[in-house]
């Protein structure tokens, strides 16, 4: 497969993705909110700012991670200027492999050159002079592309020593390809990737903004927040400012995939209610929406009246505060519905039993196998799916479901296991006719079972 798509341009055959393109879908008017890119505009910029002032400005624009996790960007890069350690590196984790989710890939397709400047902002920001782009091994198509507008960026004096003329900016990148584990997304065993040990996570004793890649302060931004950032200083912050809503400025990118007549990338202005988001891209009787990948949530029809923003559909329980972004991170990451933009429809003639089985099985064949809860519980967790499926459950049966994914969400060492049960309980919640059908199915049972909230 490889060598095939080495010579062909993108594997959308193979996923289903008819376009390589990003469709812009403006909320309120018709204004394209980012006009088409020129490498080296955003960069050029920097000749005005200190990187003191870049930090605030991007800490004003309320960037936040694009990856999923959400957390404020231009505090993750204050906190590593602040560092006075001698050597610092910048990580972009180009490795997407969130089920679904394919809005990096076509970035760095379409728009290599922005990934490189966002790249060379955060350097210049935070003060390191060396980066990776982490490739995920899939991508393996796209090292050339990269490593040629690496190229490129060199030649013009946008990477290599005094870039722009400015004394002491010096920062250079290489692509480092990893070899095709889903773990290694998450950033401690994808520092570990590049170190080269195992990639496996481990307990986050520090931040990699403390301790990162070889023991030294790291900073790691998924593609999609670095190529906020020139576009961000392009488009002016002011401009930007007026898009998205209170708590979420700006866009994001959303990769649709499943029942719809109009799958790709779409651009939304955050605030788009789901409503309206189905509508755009033809999703004819939607009746599950998992958002965020297999580690995201499930939506029923009660939340189609839900718009995508911070306040509302990703953490609608969470006072959102800027002023204290710690605090808010933490609740988000304990309540919030995050997302890295993955939106998959699933339609009224869908049978879930066997989607739910192959989401467990995918977490099954993905756990590093370090913690038991990950290890086992996700493995016990496909066992029960099956028995349920072939309406081989009891009452009880439900229940164990109900509290080992709560024990996983609960206990798991790392974001993989934290996030592999997330789907299993909204479904509880949004669909227990799915799964009670199967109980009832059975002659001598015909009682259901109901799910409780757990938090
Ligand atoms: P996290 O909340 O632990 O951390 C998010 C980022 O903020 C990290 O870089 C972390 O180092 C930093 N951070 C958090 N608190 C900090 C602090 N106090 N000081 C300094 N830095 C701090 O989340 P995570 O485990 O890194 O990521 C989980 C997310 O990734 C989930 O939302 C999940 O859905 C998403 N995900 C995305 C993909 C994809 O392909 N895009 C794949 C799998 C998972």
């Amino acid at each position: 497969i490889l060598g095939q798509l080495r010579k062909g341009e993108m594997p959308e055959t193979l996923t289903g993705i008819p376009k390589n393109n990003i469709q812009y879908t403006p909320k309120k008017d018709k204004t394209v909110f980012f006009k088409p890119y020129t490498a080296g505009v955003g960069l050029k910029k920097l000749k005005k700012l200190s990187p003191d002032q870049l930090i605030e400005l991007v800490k004003k624009s309320k960037l936040s991670g694009r990856g999923g996790a959400f957390f404020p960007t231009g505090m993750k890069w204050e906190f590593c200027k602040n560092n006075s350690s001698d050597q610092k590196f910048i990580i972009c984790n180009a490795d997407e492999g969130e089920p679904g989710t394919f809005k990096d890939r076509v970035l760095m397709n379409k728009y290599p050159g922005l990934m490189i400047e966002g790249m060379a902002m955060a350097a210049y920001a935070v003060g390191a002079n060396f980066g990776y782009v982490y490739l995920r091994a899939e991508y393996y198509y796209l090292k050339d592309k990269i490593e040629k507008e690496i190229k490129n960026f060199r030649s013009k004096g946008l990477l290599g020593k005094n870039i722009l003329g400015i004394a002491g900016f010096d920062f250079d990148i290489v692509v480092h390809l990893g070899a095709g584990a889903y773990v290694c997304g998450e950033e401690t065993a994808l520092i570990s990737s590049i170190e080269g040990k195992r990639g496996e996570p481990s307990t986050k004793e520090y931040f990699p903004v403390e301790r990162g890649l070889f023991g030294k302060p790291t900073i790691i931004n998924n593609v999609e927040t670095l190529c906020a950032v020139p576009r961000i200083l392009s488009m002016s912050l002011a401009k930007y400012l007026k898009i998205g809503t209170e708590a979420t400025k700006g866009t994001k990118l959303i990769s649709v995939s499943g029942d719809c007549k109009k799958p790709g990338i779409y651009e939304i202005e955050w605030g788009m209610k789901l409503k309206q988001f189905l509508k755009l891209i033809k999703a004819k009787n939607p009746y599950m929406i998992l958002f965020n990948g297999y580690a995201g949530e499930c939506l029923s029809s009660a939340d189609f009246d839900r718009e995508i923003s911070g306040e509302n559909l990703l953490a609608e329980h969470v006072q959102f505060k800027w002023d204290d972004p710690i605090e808010y991170a933490r609740k988000m990451s304990a309540i919030g519905l995050r997302s890295g933009g993955s939106f998959m429809v699933f339609n009224d003639q869908r049978d879930l039993m066997p989607i739910f089985e192959n989401i467990t099985n995918f977490f099954v064949s993905e756990s590093c196998g370090i913690c038991a809860p990950c290890r086992t519980g996700n493995f016990l967790l496909s066992k029960k799916l099956k028995k349920i499926m072939l309406c081989h459950a009891e009452k009880s049966d439900l229940e164990d479901l109900e509290k080992w994914s709560s024990i996983i969400k609960q206990s798991s060492r790392c974001g993989l296991g934290k996030t592999s049960t997330n789907y299993l309980l909204s479904a509880m919640l949004k669909f227990p006719q799915e799964f009670n059908k199967c109980l009832l199915a059975r002659s001598d049972f015909n009682k259901s079972f109901e799910f409780e909230k757990v938090t």
